[in-house]
């Protein structure tokens, strides 16, 4: 049963604009079907709903399905209720998220609670996103009446791209390709992509590096020949990026129900704030935390923690952006990156709508590696940012930390948004309660994580490290990962990068 509420009063239809070009205005299934403005900006709504106290508390009452229909419906005026309930419903299940909280909260101690984003078919947060994405495409392409099959093309470094296979894998009209590099991802995610199901799925790996892969799909993205043998046949390709705001959303939506959680369970009073801290990498996740604050959900400070690659912690205390720096590979590989695309969004907001300075900054960026914003802004980022890193051991001590101290095991991610949490507490003294995003399982992580907490690598393969680290957990594995082994692979074909776009065509029949 769900709880319909009343509608979360916008006044005004919801319009999105781009960050690089403010004349823009369109419905979110446009912003959703391209996935980028044709200026090279990101859509961003033109005003958020807010959240009364009352509606936060009507909220309250409700299941992860209808406050996450009541959230998007904000968001996308342009679908009815039913619409959305009806793509909702069938992806936050129970079946798929083996929780019927969708999205629990782990009391680590007082004041102290893990946000489990990683219940999905994937063990990683990007399920979230990754399963309603691809409903809310299909139903944008509809209600612009393309009709066409989308081919969704990704270029992986390991959870990306198997996150998205689950969450298109038989969905009606989509087609979608993964390639990823064929010695670039871990054991386990290659296992987890090459014993992917569906009819509607196909995966690669490139000779090459993750560099590569991208660049292929980049390529043929606008590759004109590839696009009319499409175009024969009923099919155009289409984007699951991380910086559709189809991906976003859903992200807001878990900020918001956590904040409900923590009032239903008597953990704080009705308009206390919270902290959230974020690990971050691509600023997708912490910025939908933001806009979780700007449409009234009390919050206090948001962390941002970093790994060794600590651009976005620079960025944050300095207002200087400078991505000329060594690339660093980290035991949490999902945060590896130099160039935040989402931290565009941000700089919209706090620019004051300002798009010809953001286009200045990226402008800057695209030709330097750098830029600092203005005072202004700096300011803005101060109100609601604070922000830190830490290297790899210090990753592992959080690891150990929280192990020894409370039973609980989380994964590298995870344990750096622990380790900059500490730092945060002891600089500030701020002792307000606070969420910690947990981004994703430790069983997907469970060599570095037993390393990290018995000093050593065990030896032995994948299967022998889960053994163990159920031993210690004291919580059975994950079944979307324990079954992987039972399961016959799939797809074992490799190819050149410059042999892309004949795959593509071979694997949609089109050849
Ligand atoms: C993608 C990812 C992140 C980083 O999230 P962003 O939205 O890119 O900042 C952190 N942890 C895990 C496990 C991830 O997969």
């Amino acid at each position: 049963m769900h709880i319909l509420l009343s509608s979360l009063e916008t006044g005004i239809s919801m319009r999105y604009t781009s960050t690089r070009n403010s004349g823009v205005s369109v419905a979110a299934s446009e912003a959703i079907c391209a996935g980028i403005s044709a200026d090279g900006g990101l859509f961003v709504p033109e005003s958020l709903p807010w959240l009364s106290y009352n509606q936060i508390k009507t909220m309250t009452k409700a299941d992860y399905v209808s406050r996450c229909a009541e959230i998007v419906g904000a968001f996308a005026d342009d679908f009815t209720h039913a619409d959305i309930m009806s793509c909702v419903s069938k992806v936050y299940t129970r079946e798929k998220f083996e929780t019927d909280s969708i999205t629990p909260i782990y009391e680590l101690c007082d004041g102290m609670y893990m946000l489990e984003l990683w219940h999905g078919p994937t063990c990683a947060f990007k399920d979230l996103a990754l399963q309603l994405l691809p409903r809310l495409l299909t139903m944008s392409s509809q209600k612009l009446g393309r009709g066409r099959t989308s081919v969704i093309l990704v270029a992986t470094s390991g959870d990306t791209g198997k996150a998205a296979l689950e969450g298109f894998r038989d969905v009606p009209g989509t087609k979608i390709i993964v390639f990823y590099p064929e010695n670039g991802v871990s054991s386990m995610q290659k296992l987890q992509m090459v014993t992917q199901q569906g009819d509607n799925v196909d995966v690669c790996a490139i000779k090459g590096n993750f560099d590569d892969a991208q660049a292929g799909v980049k390529a043929a993205f606008t590759d004109k020949n590839l696009i009319s043998r499409l175009a024969d046949g009923n099919m155009e390709f289409s984007s699951a990026n991380s910086i559709n705001w189809g991906r976003l959303l859903p992200q807001i939506v878990y900020y918001i129900s956590a904040y409900c959680d923590l009032l239903r369970n008597d953990r704080i009073s009705c308009g206390e704030h919270i902290n959230i801290v974020v690990p971050t990498g691509n600023f997708g996740n912490i910025l939908a935390a933001y806009y979780a604050k700007k449409m009234g959900v009390p919050v206090g400070k948001l962390i941002c923690a970093s790994n060794s690659n600590n651009v976005l912690t620079d960025f944050i205390n300095t207002g200087v952006y400078d991505r000329n720096r060594t690339f660093s590979t980290t035991i949490s590989p999902s945060m590896d990156i130099l160039v935040s695309s989402n931290l565009e969004r941000l700089l919209y907001d706090l620019s004051g709508c300002d798009d010809a300075r953001v286009k200045e900054y990226m402008d800057e960026l695209a030709r330097t590696g750098r830029y600092q914003v203005d005072e202004a802004i700096k300011t803005g980022i101060d109100e609601s940012f604070w922000a830190g890193w830490c290297d790899d051991e210090g990753t592992r001590a959080a690891i150990r930390d929280i192990y020894e101290n409370y039973s609980y095991v989380c994964d590298p991610h995870t344990a750096v948004a622990v380790n900059v949490y500490r730092q945060y507490m002891e600089k500030t003294g701020d002792t307000a309660k606070t969420l910690i995003a947990s981004t994703a399982s430790p069983f997907k992580f469970a060599g570095d994580v037993l390393e990290a907490i018995d000093g050593e690598k065990p030896a032995g393969d994948e299967q022998r490290y889960i053994d163990l680290l159920v031993s210690k957990a004291m919580t059975p594995a994950p079944r979307q990962i324990t079954r992987l082994f039972d399961m016959p692979e799939r797809f074992s074909a490799s190819c050149e990068k410059d042999a892309m776009p004949e795959y593509i065509l071979g694997a949609l029949g089109l050849r």
